[in-house]
């Protein structure tokens, strides 16, 4: 249906507490990068939250198709949503006897990213201390303090927020996860509450493991390591790998696009339709 025709109750949990989780798939030409591992992913955290949602990865395929059919099949995120319904009244607790909502649309993204140090956009961030919750691994639809933290990126004029935590060790950006690489090492910071399990991390780890020029490790990250590194870069699903060439200010490296960025960007662009 058109999106103007959709709608949802204001009694909708996800509206009143932001009681759902997400998922954004990119899709290229019709071909979906990583679906099932996003649906796999959706449906644990559906499970964390105690909705009980019975739609297979099939199903989920065909919603995703059929978004792809009716929106020309271009460059699109598909984005699905299931929040835990509409109650008759507000209250915290779970409703017994409620109906998920369920709602996805299409909508342009822009154009794949091309493994070219000179064509690429190329981010500028600034850090924060990680005001977020204590449950950064679920994907929730409660977005505040990931919106929070990117706006105040914004304000100061950089494209995102790099956080860290009390202990002054790396976790993840406002909405991406954060590889830092020193020599031929590609690091990035363990999975644990505090970040995103993050799909493109995920592929681009495996897709690196595989390249012998290069050591991978998945460790805990001193913000020291991270201003001091040859390249950091931030990574999702829309932008897949973003090199930050200035933090806080302060070139990283030197300043410009690092030809690790160049051979991770090209791996992950020859791989990324196998998973
Ligand atoms: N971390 C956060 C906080 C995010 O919001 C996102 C994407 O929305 C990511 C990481 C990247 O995750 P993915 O690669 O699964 O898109």
């Amino acid at each position: 249906m058109a999106m103007g025709e959709a709608k949802i109750s204001p009694m909708d949990r996800g509206f009143l507490f932001g009681d759902g989780i997400y998922e954004m798939v990119p899709s290229y030409g019709g071909q979906l990068v990583g679906f099932t591992l996003h649906i796999k992913r959706m449906q644990q955290g559906l499970a964390a939250i105690g909705i009980q949602l019975t739609q297979s990865v099939d199903e989920w395929r065909e919603i995703a198709e059929s978004l792809i059919s009716k929106n020309g099949s271009g460059n699109l995120g598909i984005y699905l949503h299931v929040s835990r319904g509409a109650d008759v009244k507000r209250f915290h607790a779970f409703p017994d006897n409620v109906t998920p909502t369920v709602f996805a649309f299409a909508f342009e993204i822009p154009a794949a990213p091309v493994a070219d140090k000179n064509l690429t956009k190329q981010f500028k961030a600034n850090t924060a201390q990680d005001l977020r919750w204590k449950h950064c691994d679920i994907k929730s639809t409660s977005l505040l303090g990931n919106v929070m933290h990117f706006q105040s990126g914004q304000e100061s004029g950089v494209n995102e927020t790099i956080l860290y935590n009390a202990q002054n060790e790396l976790t993840e950006a406002s909405s991406c996860n954060v590889f830092v690489v020193k020599g031929t090492r590609v690091m990035t910071p363990p999975l644990d509450k505090q970040l995103l399990p993050d799909i493109t991390r995920y592929m681009l780890l495996d897709i690196l493991r595989q390249e012998p020029t290069l050591a991978v490790e998945e460790r805990v990250l001193s913000m020291d390591e991270v201003r001091n590194a040859d390249e950091i870069w931030v990574t999702s699903s829309s932008k897949e790998i973003v090199p930050v060439v200035e933090l806080d200010g302060q070139p990283i490296g030197n300043g410009k696009v690092g030809d690790i960025w160049q051979l991770a960007q090209s791996l992950y662009s020859k791989n990324k339709f196998n998973y």
